[in-house]
């Protein structure tokens, strides 16, 4: 695998920092992950959108523009031959000193990795996902803002090692309050008596790509019955359906939390449609082009 770093395309095996990196210190760093389809970059603009608010809220200045990052990118994936592909890109506070205080790094280390990736296996979809509610609770957004999309993640990981000793697919967070917050790498939304709820994002969640396309497609069927509601774990217990959204996921169904079936044990009605409406709408026309 070739790597981008810091405007160079270089081997993997060269693709080294320096332990001085504030990245590597400190987990000072932001970063997204895309989805390549057909060659193409999926929703390229919302991600980027993303990235230079989570830039923003870390004071981060990032070095490039919009299109020098687009540019990057796809310079990244053609020295791969990549078409279908997932591509992290990520900046960190640079080389420095150690210590706190950015000014000790005058330049961000920049990043980008690409993998091959046709998808999660279709088993997943056809049978669901099982989840595990876990003790630790999401970052607090007057600490840690969620929105902020930090390489810093030891919350998620210590949240993941926690739904894995339980045999879990995913583990989902709840707020410091006891509110349903997100998976490690997903949003969660349910369905009850036809009703679509997902968190609010002013509860402390990342404001996922994915999320906000489903919410839209909902919208145009749903109408007044896909809400933005904070909700109790219980609520999930007693959902008709269930399913996580991310870049790498699509539109993931849910069939047992904390080992308690959802609906019949089946990916549901709704989560099918979504994800026939989700593949049809937004993804077949870069199959297009
Ligand atoms: N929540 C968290 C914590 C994530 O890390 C991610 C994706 O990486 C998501 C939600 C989903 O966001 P998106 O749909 O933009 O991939």
């Amino acid at each position: 695998m070739k790597i981008y770093l810091n405007g160079k395309i270089v081997p993997q095996e060269k693709a080294l920092i320096s332990v001085f990196d504030h990245g590597f210190l400190y987990g000072d760093g932001i970063y997204e992950t895309l989805r390549v389809y057909n060659g193409q970059i999926f929703k390229i603009k919302d991600h980027l959108k993303r990235f230079f608010q989570s830039a923003r809220m870390t004071s981060l200045n990032l070095p490039m523009t919009e299109a020098e990052i687009e540019n990057a990118l796809y310079k990244t994936l053609q020295a791969n031959k990549l078409k279908e592909a997932y591509i992290r890109i990520q900046i960190t506070r640079g080389y420095g000193e150690i210590g706190l205080d950015p000014a000790l790094c005058p330049k961000p280390t920049i990043v980008i990795i690409p993998k091959e990736f046709h998808g999660h296996p279709e088993e997943f979809y056809q049978k669901g996902v099982s989840v595990a509610v876990v003790n630790i609770r999401r970052n607090h957004p007057l600490a840690l803002n969620p929105k902020i999309k930090a390489t810093n993640f030891l919350n998620n990981i210590l949240a993941k090692i926690e739904s894995l000793k339980k045999n879990a697919y995913e583990a989902i967070m709840l707020t410091i309050d006891g509110y349903v917050a997100e998976g490690t790498i997903c949003n969660i939304f349910f369905v009850r008596q036809g009703v679509l709820i997902t968190p609010p994002t002013n509860i402390g969640i990342l404001e996922g790509v994915t999320r906000d396309l489903v919410i839209r497609l909902a919208k145009s069927k749903y109408l007044r019955v896909m809400m933005e509601n904070s909700f109790k774990k219980e609520a999930l217990y007693n959902a008709d359906e269930c399913f996580l959204t991310s870049t790498t996921m699509e539109i993931m169904p849910v069939t047992r939390v904390d080992g308690k079936k959802i609906g019949n044990g089946k990916p549901g009605a709704t989560t099918k449609w979504l994800l026939k409406g989700f593949r049809e709408k937004y993804v077949a026309p870069y199959y297009k082009k």
